[in-house]
């Protein structure tokens, strides 16, 4: 009798290879679908033989789940599981597993590559001199980087790499973060208020969630006493930014450096995009080839390694534990 083959079914994806996707499933030997369905009715009808899910945005419900008989794992493109309904997951036994850190090189960079930007003038300099001003008195002033103090809004993976890249530049880093107890070395932990005090440069690394909305207030922006800059790189929600724009106009604060904003793409009157003292780029932090490649084949691998009976390196729902439909150990 022929070994059973695994198949694997890829509801939905806006990757344009699938390389890294082949190579590991060929080593399992498990049949690869890409089905590229969004509806619950299309994603049952070509998910229903699935042993395992790769997801990018086709919801994964309640109702989805419970027509999926076979399907023993899911795993999803990037960070967030939103798309997917992990109580139900739990309870039918069925593993979720994310890639949570693919791209934290990418994003440090490019909070660094903003703060740089932003303290040198670069974008500012660029433009003058594209139309036609060469005048680095234009530009005045621009304060040395040495001496100056990171506030980290957030400390975990990326916080904690934003803050080594700015150290050999003699900058010192503190942070806020209410969820962890001792700071990694290198970093002092505060309270908000005092972060947003002593900062000369403030960057955003905490997730967006309704404690977060908003975090960076009108009241915020008062408390901020070294016209510092703002670095966002993390979800554009988490700053009022209606509060940002009035503390730009107000020189509050003396720049921003933006990957991510309230409404993406932004309207073309959002008055950001009219400001010299403003960097943006299209919520790209996340991106490299090379990060591109590791969350495909990292994603792929989350599902291999549940088909042969591992848990993989990132479960979401551990609590699913004791009751999976994959004969994995607890
Ligand atoms: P992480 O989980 O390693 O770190 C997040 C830190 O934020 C944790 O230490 C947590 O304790 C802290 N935190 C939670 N709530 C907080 C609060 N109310 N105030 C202050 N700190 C709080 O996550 P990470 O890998 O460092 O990623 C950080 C964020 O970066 C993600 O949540 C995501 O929104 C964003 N991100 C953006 C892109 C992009 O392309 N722009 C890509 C990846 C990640």
């Amino acid at each position: 009798m022929e070994p059973h083959r695994y198949q694997v079914v890829i509801t939905d994806t806006d990757h344009t290879t699938l390389e890294e996707e082949k190579e590991v499933f060929g080593q399992i030997g498990a049949d690869l679908v890409v089905a590229q369905v969004s509806g619950e009715e299309d994603v049952i009808r070509a998910c229903k033989e699935a042993d395992g899910l790769i997801n990018q945005y086709a919801l994964l419900t309640r109702r989805v789940l419970e027509n999926l008989p076979k399907c023993k794992v899911i795993a999803r493109y990037g960070v967030g599981v939103d798309s997917i309904d992990l109580k139900a997951a739990t309870d039918l036994g069925i593993i979720v597993a994310n890639v949570p850190d693919y791209c934290v090189d990418e994003v440090a960079d490019q909070a660094l590559a903003l703060i740089l930007a932003l303290t040198r003038k670069i974008t500012f300099f660029d433009q003058k001199i594209k139309s036609n001003e060469w005048d680095f008195q234009q530009g005045r002033p621009i304060h040395r980087i040495r001496g100056k103090i990171l506030g980290l809004i957030g400390c975990g993976r990326i916080g904690l790499e934003v803050a080594k890249r700015l150290s050999p530049f003699g900058v010192r880093a503190i942070a806020f973060d209410p969820y962890i107890d001792k700071a990694p070395e290198g970093i002092v932990l505060k309270g908000l208020d005092e972060v947003l005090k002593d900062s000369d440069i403030l960057s955003i690394h905490c997730p967006l969630n309704a404690s977060t909305h908003h975090l960076i207030s009108e009241d915020a922006f008062q408390s901020m006493k070294k016209r510092p800059l703002l670095i966002n790189t993390s979800r554009g929600a988490i700053v009022d930014e209606d509060a940002l724009v009035r503390a730009l106009r107000d020189g509050r604060i003396s720049g921003a450096g933006l990957d991510v904003l309230e409404k993406e793409p932004p309207d073309s009157q959002n008055p950001l995009l009219g400001m010299g003292n403003v960097v943006l780029s299209p919520h790209v932090s996340f991106y490299s080839e090379e990060s591109i490649k590791e969350l495909k084949h990292r994603t792929a691998e989350n599902v291999a390694e549940v088909l042969v009976g591992r848990w993989p390196r990132s479960a979401v729902n551990r609590d699913v534990a004791g009751k999976t439909r994959a004969l994995i150990p607890r």
